[in-house]
């Protein structure tokens, strides 16, 4: 007996000329994803990309909850492969499938039939696999047709038949690299995490950038961001982290601009480090874990503020989002109780006391001019460093 598993593809499905391209890159996703688990033969057909163990010493468990998140890939299912035989598939239904039914109570069999040259019909075949199934249960299961505990799909196909065990949804959305890079501004908090999830999802390769200001902000602080780089990876693949230290330039603004002005000009200057790094490593647009109001920096006169200084898109995927709907993510996601470890953040550093929440530009220019940022941005962007997150 061989079990597989299948992953079945969401909106790759709509893809009119394009589609071999996601198809293809969704494969090659899900084969380097699972390859630390064993040796296994990945290809799709009949928009299905099938995972095949190929020897008894792959991690079967370990590769279906690693194809379960993997962006592109709508539901997954564990199946028994059967030799393309009415007895041979009645045989496996009534061994080597039942201990897939542990647990349950009741079930339906569907049945689709992919190879029109089998010689059975499916609902003959539903009808015969559910039969097989209730004899060699010994009336512990019945039949319910409107809401079973489990969905046996049987699929007669090209190549083979499957005993599928029921269908669980997996992440979704479109597979990694489909959709070009952008540069997630990461901070250890709750959102900016939520944020790179929910971009890559959309298929945008993640690279990273953090702000750290030491001594203000400890070595902890960069490990915890270092840990949600690794959580957010589990899905997105692995991240470039890059570090860059704004300690000075958050002394020269304490020392020399009107304070309610701080975190703009702090922010703009975020940003103008941000346009650079992204250039640098080829990112087509900036992600923040911004949403509107939900403090002073993110009033919509400050957004523009900030925005301003961006020569290419700010996605802010949690715009409209409320803090409650971003939590849930994160909970989901697994990086919730990472973010709320209590560790500073350079944002929280020198805060003002009365911050601006309707900025106007020229005023924000005015203070801006006041010093000479530039030197201090170069110095900070030419001591970057990176780290790897995932792999
Ligand atoms: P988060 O929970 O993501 O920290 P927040 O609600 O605390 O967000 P802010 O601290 O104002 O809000 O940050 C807004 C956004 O700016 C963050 O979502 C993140 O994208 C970016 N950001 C903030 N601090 C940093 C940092 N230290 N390094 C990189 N990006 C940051
Ligand atoms: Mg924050």
């Amino acid at each position: 007996m061989r079990e597989i598993i299948l992953c079945k593809y969401g909106e790759i499905t709509l893809k009119g000329a394009n589609r071999a391209f996601f198809e293809k890159l969704l494969r090659d996703k899900i084969q380097s994803r699972i390859s630390k688990y064993g040796k296994f033969n990945v290809y799709y057909m009949q928009s299905t990309v099938y995972i095949e163990p190929e020897d008894e010493f792959c991690d079967v468990d370990a590769a279906y909850t690693a194809a379960k998140n993997t962006f592109g890939v709508a539901a997954v299912t564990r199946a028994i492969e059967a030799e393309k035989d009415m007895g041979m598939i009645l045989k496996t239904a009534s061994t080597d499938f039942l201990p897939y039914l542990d647990g349950i109570k009741t079930f339906k069999v569907e049945a689709k039939r992919s190879d029109k040259s089998f010689p059975l019909t499916s609902p003959e075949i539903s009808a015969q696999v559910g039969g097989a199934i209730l004899d060699a249960t010994h009336g512990r299961l019945k039949v319910d047709i409107h809401s079973p505990d489990m969905c046996v799909r049987v699929e007669v196909r090209d190549r083979a038949a499957y005993i599928c065990a029921g269908q669980e949804r997996a992440v979704g959305g479109m597979p990694t690299g489909s959709n070009g890079r952008g540069l997630l501004l990461l901070s250890g908090g709750i959102d900016s995490p939520v944020a790179g999830y929910m971009m890559g999802k959309r298929g945008v390769q993640i690279e990273g950038l953090h702000f750290e200001s030491f001594p203000y902000t400890s070595e902890r602080a960069k490990q915890k961001v270092i840990e949600l780089a690794e959580i957010v990876s589990d899905y997105t693949g692995p991240i470039h982290l890059h570090i860059v230290s704004l300690t000075k330039i958050q002394e020269t603004l304490r020392d020399r601009c009107e304070e309610d002005y701080f975190t703009l000009l702090l922010r703009r200057s975020m940003m103008r480090i941000a346009k650079r790094v992204a250039e640098a490593y080829k990112c087509e647009a900036i992600i923040t874990g911004e949403s509107l109001g939900q403090v002073a920096s993110q009033t919509m006169q400050a957004l523009c503020v900030t925005d301003e200084i961006s020569d290419r898109p700010v996605f802010r995927p949690l715009i409209g989002m409320d803090k409650e709907e971003i939590i849930e993510i994160s909970r989901k996601i697994g990086t919730f109780e990472t973010s709320i470890l209590p560790y500073e953040d350079c944002c929280t550093v020198f805060t003002p006391r009365h911050p601006r929440t309707k900025p106007e530009l020229w005023k924000v220019e005015r203070e801006e001019s006041k010093v000479d940022l530039t030197p201090l941005e170069d110095e900070a962007f030419a001591a970057l460093t990176t780290v790897t997150a995932g792999r």
